[in-house]
């Protein structure tokens, strides 16, 4: 069969959000309670959302366990960024901190507590008192299962709301009329193969991550970018795509992530000689320094022969000294993953650790408000009218170069409901619905009957595959100019390949493999727009570390390969002529005083 236009159905909503993790669905609470009319789309139940997996805790300068104001964590995510971060968008975020922290407590997350009830704090990567001096208790956790609480809280919340959730439903594009304005998306529902159209007067992108473009992650497999490619298809480019975070400790071998909270609660790293080699990268940070820097530190010890094992290609981390009683309340799923991902008992001996993709900085340029940006000729941030972006496909931006952990699911709670609160005033002063242009679902359709109609070519697995080994191969922790440019040349290759993509099994019910391939499509849009974007970027910055501008006796005049004169500004990528091009770094807050750039040291 062929999906033609006459069979496909039409639903109107005054909001489609696609995306049910904590960004999407924090979004949607402020939707329905306003009593709009809510389409939320997941792939998944919204509770398996890649939310669900977040561990260690969500930053807010509370100041229950210790000294701490909004004015040390904005400064905190400032450093963090290695400056690319927007100051106006940290000011706003730090801000609101202690507020939806605050607010999602009171809609029911059953955060730990300490002896007078107030919420548990630990300390995490780059969090400081006083300007840098020494770690704070910052990140709000419930035990290493915060992500988890935080998801199912707001899931009941929307149910209370009565969101309209669409589960098991796929957006494939957005339509956009002759204006540019965004008016509704086309979706797959998985459980029939049917096609439709929803039209709506706004549209949310919240479809997370694409940590699957590389093959070890932390991600689920779900993430794999299908927002960030939906908008690269519509024309609207994708933001300071080069940097990508990696964790420190992902499991040896597996990728499973286990938390920034064990060196929270104390956990140390060491090298084959025993020696707990923070000490020397960080000496006032330590193993609590940004996760750009504990990453590079790790494997430059591994680069150096001082890895462990009888490879010496990994790092061990040493939580037993914490104590059996505090592992078990502290971080329970810890110890799980340690028995089932490397069969170490944590609480006896060290375990295998690796840095292991886990997030990506860049995204879909938008403003504090939610709203979508590109860039139109001199002006830059011009709105696109009825999209939305936020959570962690979208780019405000707050992390910059390198996100400080804690500061995600923070970022899905500011921008979420800052979005939604502008959707609302949005929706109830524009009209009637914008009419769906003539050709809206063309794109798709074109895609599917190609799909169909194949009969010979390469399975989605196997280009999924060569995209996840090349990018793992051309932008790992450490890159050098000639790598990430046959990188380039690599992935164009790959992109190429992508319309061959076959489909053998053509059923309608539940299909996966049809699912899988045209995921293919959004995984090469992230996968060009990172290769391409990084090997422009002649600098280090943050997650961005090359070899070739690494070392400042060869560039004295930027400490530490950074290079702020020429390269202080953000990267967008256009997907229709593969090509780049930049808009300024805001470097002034919205109240307080900016924080000029300066050496970053820990
Ligand atoms: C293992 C792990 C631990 C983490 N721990 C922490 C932590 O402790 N603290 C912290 O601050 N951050 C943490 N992070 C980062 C943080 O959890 C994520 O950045 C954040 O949860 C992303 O939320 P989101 O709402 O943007 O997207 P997600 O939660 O990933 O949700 C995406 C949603 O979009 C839907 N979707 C995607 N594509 C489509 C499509 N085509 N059609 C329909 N629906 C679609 C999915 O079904 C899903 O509902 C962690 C991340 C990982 C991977």
């Amino acid at each position: 069969m062929s999906y033609t236009k006459a069979k496909i159905a039409t639903r109107k909503f005054d909001v489609v959000i696609v995306g049910a993790g904590g960004s999407g669905m924090r979004a949607a609470l402020e939707l329905s309670r306003a009593g709009l009319n809510v389409a939320s789309l997941s792939k998944v139940f919204p509770t398996r959302s890649h939310t669900v997996a977040a561990q260690g805790g969500v930053s807010a300068s509370l100041g229950n366990m210790s000294e701490d104001n909004w004015h040390y964590h904005f400064y905190d995510t400032i450093k963090g960024s290695d400056w690319l971060g927007d100051q106006d968008a940290i000011e706003f975020m730090c801000r609101e901190a202690p507020k939806v922290v605050i607010e999602l407590e009171h809609f029911g997350m059953p955060f730990d507590r300490n002896p007078d009830g107030t919420i548990y704090q630990r300390p995490f990567g780059g969090h400081t008192a006083n300007y840098g001096e020494k770690p704070v208790q910052r990140a709000c956790a419930a035990a290493d299962r915060t992500g988890h609480a935080m998801l199912h809280t707001l899931y009941q919340q929307n149910v209370k709301a009565k969101t309209n959730f669409f589960v098991e439903w796929m957006a494939l594009d957005l339509i956009r009329d002759a204006d540019g304005d965004v008016v509704g998306v086309t979706a797959l529902e998985l459980e029939t193969g049917d096609l439709h159209v929803l039209q709506a007067k706004a549209v949310l992108l919240a479809t997370g991550g694409a940590g699957r473009i590389f093959a070890a992650s932390t991600n689920a497999f779900i993430n794999t970018g299908d927002g960030l490619g939906m908008a690269a298809r519509a024309g609207i480019p994708l933001q300071d795509m080069e940097f990508w975070q990696f964790h420190p400790t992902g499991v040896a071998g597996a990728g499973v992530l286990l938390t920034e909270g064990c060196r929270g609660e104390g956990a140390i790293l060491l090298n084959s000689n025993g020696e707990r080699f923070m000490e020397r990268y960080a000496p006032t940070l330590k193993d609590l320094a940004p996760r750009d820097f504990v990453s590079r530190s790790m494997d430059q010890e591994i680069k150096e022969g001082r890895g462990c094992g009888p490879n010496k290609d990994y790092i061990l981390m040493k939580l037993d000294h914490l104590g059996a009683d505090t592992i078990r309340k502290r971080l329970p799923s810890v110890e799980e993953i340690g028995h089932n991902f490397a069969n170490v008992d944590i609480t006896k001996e060290p375990i295998p650790v690796v840095p292991t993709i886990h997030y990506q900085m860049g995204g879909i340029p938008t403003n504090i408000n939610g709203q979508v940006v590109v860039q139109n000729g001199e002006v830059h941030n011009q709105v696109v009218g009825g999209l939305y972006a936020v959570g962690e496909c979208s780019c405000v931006s707050v992390h910059g170069a390198n996100r400080l952990g804690t500061n995600s699911l923070l970022d899905l709670l500011v921008f979420g409901k800052s979005a939604g609160k502008h959707i609302v005033d949005f929706v109830k002063n524009s009209g009637e619905h914008k009419p769906l242009p003539a050709d809206g679902a063309d794109r798709t359709l074109a895609r599917l009957n190609q799909l169909q109609d194949s009969n010979d070519g390469i399975y989605a697995q196997d280009i999924a595959n060569d995209i996840r080994a090349t990018m793992q191969q051309h932008a790992g922790v450490f890159r050098t100019q000639a790598s990430m440019d046959e990188g380039v040349v690599k992935v164009a290759d790959l992109r190429s390949r992508v319309p061959t993509v076959t489909l053998k099994d053509k059923s309608m019910v539940w299909n996966t493999a049809r699912m899988e391939a045209l995921e293919v499509d959004n995984l090469i849009e992230v996968a060009q727009a990172t290769m391409v974007s990084a090997a422009a970027r002649k600098e280090c910055r943050g997650a961005h570390t090359v070899d070739d501008y690494e070392h400042p006796a060869d560039h004295p005049e930027f400490p530490l390969g950074r290079n702020d004169k020429e390269w202080m500004k953000h990267t967008l990528w256009h997907s229709a002529g593969n090509n780049l091009t930049y808009k300024p770094v805001n470097l002034k807050p919205l109240t307080v005083d900016s924080v000029p750039p300066k050496v970053r040291t820990f």
